[in-house]
């Protein structure tokens, strides 16, 4: 007999944003329920950032040995991948057991229940568990944290062979001689420069003209620049028309060209998890590009939603930002409204590719009067000592009216820490002349910023 449960809250989906409201709004003293109908925790502990960015940090330590060689005398450098694997599999995953994050949750009071999620109408929702179906009617309402699963295109030949997505890649224990990557964007350049960085032949395939697309121009070419040179090869502005697979993979490229490897990754995009959600039950299209929330997180009657479904940026950040707003909300506070012109974000190549705010076509477009402003990190005090990896460069973007900056992006090592002082610049709106004035110490990478800045002319 499957009786409704009266709850005050459920949380489909225990992503980082729906794990960190389940929590938030367990110790505000509500009845909550957690449904995960995978590893409580979501992509990103699992499969996804910190996974990924150990490999990283492994792949940038052998490459900072090898730049030894130029500064300091030769270094022999083993990789050995075992290590990474071990790292991965004991410290980031626990063996991928959630049981951590599962008692974290249950002591703040959270209910979880293992299964499949599905609204049946405003404030209800029916879980398919293991021995049988379980429906909860949520007094207060219901947070949606589905997030998403890999998108793998329906290019011909490409189902049924044994390709790779992030979900294999961060579980491997040895590494293949060949890899081709399928998608230039932040997840297949993150992956194909580590993968690369431990020895292993790479291509990387992109469809459009060229990698990082949503980054500004001069970031995907620093990085295409990198990437040539430690000897991956990046073939743009063509498709995959058909993929053979016979012992290992052969991609028949649009163009005519052909790329053989013994693996292949793709990584081409996210698709959102809203099939079998039960959307249509409460006037939300299901087949949207996204959950449309307004700036309380508010999806619906009763019902909100929280990270990549919601279409502001698919990082862990955004979903945990966003869970706030939305606890705030479901607590009846007046809490804060999301706002996201200073979104940033990091892409953890190296050199690091580090955003806030709008790229200069975005300012563009929004027909604001855009002036730009450029330093190169190699030119900079600290890029000239770096010497060694010292790729990259800081561009800012003005709003000449109002004299303040709307974006910025930071090409360089240890990007992602630089653009903190950009973040806060374009998100508290600070003028330019005041930016201008500010102490930056010598010799340090953040301090190529003034010479951006200088270059902006008459701000
Ligand atoms: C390789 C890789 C690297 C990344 N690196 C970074 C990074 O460096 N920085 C960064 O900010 N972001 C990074 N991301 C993105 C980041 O992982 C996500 O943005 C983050 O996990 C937030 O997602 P989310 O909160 O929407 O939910 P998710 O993490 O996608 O979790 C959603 C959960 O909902 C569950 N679920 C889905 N449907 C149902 C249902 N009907 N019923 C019950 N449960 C359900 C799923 O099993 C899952 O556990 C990376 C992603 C990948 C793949």
């Amino acid at each position: 007999m499957n009786e409704p449960e009266t709850v005050d809250v459920v949380v489909v989906g225990l992503g980082p944003g729906g794990e960190y409201a389940a929590q938030k709004l367990a110790e505000a003293g509500l009845d909550v329920v957690g449904v995960e109908r995978g590893l409580v925790g979501g992509e990103c502990p699992f499969y996804g950032c910190i996974p990924s960015k150990m490999m990283i940090r492994a792949a940038d330590a052998l490459a900072e040995s090898r730049r030894a060689a130029t500064l300091a005398g030769e270094v022999e450098v083993r990789p050995d991948w075992a290590l990474v694997a071990d790292r991965i599999d004991t410290q980031a995953t626990n063996h991928w057991d959630d049981s951590s994050h599962v008692t974290r949750l249950e002591e703040a009071g959270v209910r979880i229940v293992r299964g499949h999620g599905c609204l049946d109408g405003p404030g209800r929702v029916v879980v398919t568990t293991d021995v049988g179906k379980r429906t909860f009617v949520a007094a207060r309402g219901v947070l949606l944290n589905v997030g998403t699963a890999p998108a793998v295109p329906p290019v011909e030949g490409l189902a049924g062979t044994p390709y790779w997505t992030n979900r294999e890649a961060v579980r491997l224990t040895a590494l293949p001689r060949s890899l081709a990557v399928l998608g230039g964007g932040p997840i297949g350049v993150e992956l194909a420069q580590a993968f690369a960085r431990f020895g292993v032949e790479i291509t990387v395939v992109e469809v459009a003209e060229r990698i990082l697309g949503p980054a500004e121009p001069e970031a995907s070419e620093i990085v295409t620049g990198v990437f040539e040179r430690e000897g991956i090869t990046v073939l743009t502005g063509t498709g995959v028309a058909r993929v053979e697979y016979q012992a290992g993979f052969r991609l028949v490229l649009e163009d005519g060209r052909s790329v053989e490897s013994e693996q292949l990754l793709v990584a081409t995009g996210r698709r959102l998890n809203l099939d079998g959600l039960g959307l249509e039950s409460v006037g939300v299209d299901p087949a949207a590009k996204k959950v449309e929330t307004d700036d309380r997180q508010r999806a619906g009657e009763r019902l909100w939603a929280v990270g990549d479904i919601t279409g502001h940026g698919q990082f862990t950040h955004v979903s945990m930002y966003q869970a706030e707003i939305a606890v705030a909300d479901i607590l009846g506070q007046d809490g804060p409204r999301a706002d996201y012109r200073g979104l940033s974000w990091v892409t953890f190549t190296d050199p690091e590719v580090a955003a806030v705010g709008m790229t200069e076509q975005q300012a563009r477009d929004a027909g604001l009067r855009v002036v730009t402003g450029r330093a190169d990190i190699p030119e900079s005090s600290r890029g000239w000592i770096h010497q060694a990896g010292n790729e990259g460069v800081i561009k800012v973007v003005a709003d000449a009216e109002r004299g303040v900056l709307v974006g910025a992006t930071v090409v360089a090592p240890y990007g992602g820490e630089v653009l903190g002082l950009l973040s806060t610049a374009v998100h508290a709106e600070v003028p330019v002349a005041t930016l201008r004035r500010m102490h930056f110490a010598y010799p340090t990478f953040h301090r190529a910023v003034e010479s951006a800045l200088g270059d902006l002319g008459d701000v």
